[in-house]
C-alpha cells in the first residue's frame, strides 16, 4: 500500500512552516530567532514543536516507536488531520460504524466530506462486510471505535482484520477507552498493516482530560504528514510538563484503571437489580450503556436531582439508554439512591 497515493495532491505538495527551532541545531547562548519577550519567565519561549522525548516514553510504554506517534491537542486533533491531509473536500468520502463517537462526523463535515455511518448489527457487533461495501474508490477511511463509544464493546482482533487486510486505505481503530479493555492493543499491528492508525488519548485512564493531549498511531509517513499539517506549537508547555508527570506515573495510572473496571463491575450489578433497568450491556470502557424503561424521563429526573448522565435514545440501536460514566464511589452511591428513589 502506497500511503502518498492516498494523501491529497495539496498536501504533498506542501512546504511546510519551518519554525526557528528546527532550523537550529546545537546549544545556544541566546535566543535572538523568534520574537520572544526575553524577560519574563517561565512561559516566555516557544515550546518544542514535536517533543520527541515525550514520545519515547509513550513508545516504551506502547511498544513501539517514538517516530510512530504523532500528537495531539486531544485526540480531537488527531481526529481532524485524518481529514486535512487525506480527504479531498467536496470529493471523498470516509465510512464508521454506527453508532459511534461523535467527531469523526462533525470533523467530516467541517472539512465538506462525505460521511457515511453502516450500522452495527442488533448486538453491537461489527459487519465487514457491509462495511466494506459502503467503501468505493474514493473512500479514504473507515471510522472504527474499540472499545466503542456509547456501545461500550471492544472489537476483537479477527473483526477487525477483514476491514485491514481487504481495504485499500486508512482504517483508523480509536482506542481512546483502550486502557480498560483486557484485549490487546492494535498498536502492536502497526508494522504490519501500513494503512493502521491508533488513536489514544491522555482524557481517559490517564485521568488528564483538561490538558487536551491526544495521540495518533501510525507508520511514519503518516506521522510525517501529519508533523507537516499540524500548527507549529501545537502542543503548548503546560501539557508537555504534565504529561511528562504522569508518564512517571503510569503504574498508578494502570492501577487506577484496573479499579475503575472492578468498579464498574459493582455498578453494573446494582443497576441490573433495578426494576427500572431493563438492561446493563457489556462493557470493556469506563462507562455502561444502561436500557431503561423512559430514558427521557429518567434524564430529566436525574438532571433534577444535579446527576448528569448522557442520554442516547436518539442514537441509533439506542432507544431509552443512558450512557453513565463509571464514578466514584460517592458519585456512584448518588446515582444509585437517586435511582431507588425513583422507583417508590
Ligand atoms: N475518542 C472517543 C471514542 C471519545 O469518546 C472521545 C471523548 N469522549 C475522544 C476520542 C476525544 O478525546 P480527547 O479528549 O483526547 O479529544
Amino acid at each position: 500500500m502506497d500511503i502518498n497515493k492516498l494523501v491529497r495532491p495539496n498536501i504533498l505538495a506542501l512546504k511546510p512552516y519551518s519554525c526557528a527551532r528546527d532550523e537550529f541545531k546545537g546549544s545556544a547562548r541566546a535566543f535572538l530567532d523568534a520574537n520572544e519577550n526575553a524577560f519574563m519567565h517561565p512561559y516566555n519561549r516557544y515550546p518544542d514543536p514535536l517533543n520527541m522525548d515525550v514520545k519515547e516514553l509513550i513508545a516504551g510504554i506502547n511498544g513501539c516507536r517514538g517516530s510512530q506517534i504523532f500528537l495531539g491537542v486531544g485526540s480531537d486533533e488527531c481526529i481532524d488531520m485524518v481529514y486535512r491531509v487525506f480527504c479531498r473536500p467536496g470529493v471523498d468520502n470516509v465510512v464508521a460504524i454506527d453508532p459511534t463517537y461523535g467527531m469523526y462526523s462533525v470533523c467530516a463535515a467541517i472539512n465538506d466530506v462525505e460521511y457515511r455511518p453502516v450500522p452495527l448489527n442488533a448486538d453491537f457487533s461489527l459487519d465487514a462486510d457491509r462495511v466494506l461495501a459502503a467503501t468505493d474508490s474514493n473512500t479514504k477511511a473507515i471510522w472504527v471505535c474499540s472499545p466503542n463509544n456509547p456501545t461500550g464493546n471492544a472489537f476483537a482482533y479477527e473483526e477487525l482484520r477483514a476491514l485491514l487486510e481487504r481495504f485499500d486505505g486508512l482504517v483508523i481503530v480509536d482506542e481512546a477507552y483502550g486502557d480498560f479493555n483486557d484485549g490487546e492493543s492494535m498498536i502492536s499491528r502497526l508494522d504490519a498493516l501500513p494503512g493502521l492508525i491508533v488513536l489514544r488519548t491522555f482524557s481517559k485512564a490517564w485521568g488528564n482530560a483538561a490538558i487536551r493531549l491526544g495521540m495518533a498511531f501510525a507508520s511514519e509517513t503518516v506521522i510525517d504528514l501529519f508533523n507537516k499539517v499540524k500548527y507549529p506549537y501545537n502542543i503548548n508547555a503546560l501539557t508537555r510538563s504534565q504529561a511528562m508527570d504522569m508518564l512517571g506515573r503510569a503504574d498508578e495510572v494502570a492501577a487506577l484503571a484496573a479499579e475503575i473496571v472492578k468498579v464498574r463491575g459493582d455498578l453494573a450489578t446494582r443497576l441490573a437489580a433495578l426494576p427500572t433497568v431493563r438492561r446493563v450491556y457489556p462493557s470493556q470502557a469506563n462507562f455502561l450503556l444502561v436500557k431503561v424503561d423512559d430514558a427521557d424521563a429518567l434524564y430529566s429526573y436525574l438532571s433534577g436531582r444535579g446527576i448528569v448522565v448522557r442520554n442516547r435514545t436518539n442514537v441509533n440501536l439506542c432507544d431509552d439508554c443512558l450512557r453513565v460514566t463509571v464514578g466514584t464511589p460517592e458519585e456512584n452511591d448518588l446515582l444509585i439512591s437517586a435511582l431507588n428513589d425513583y422507583e417508590r
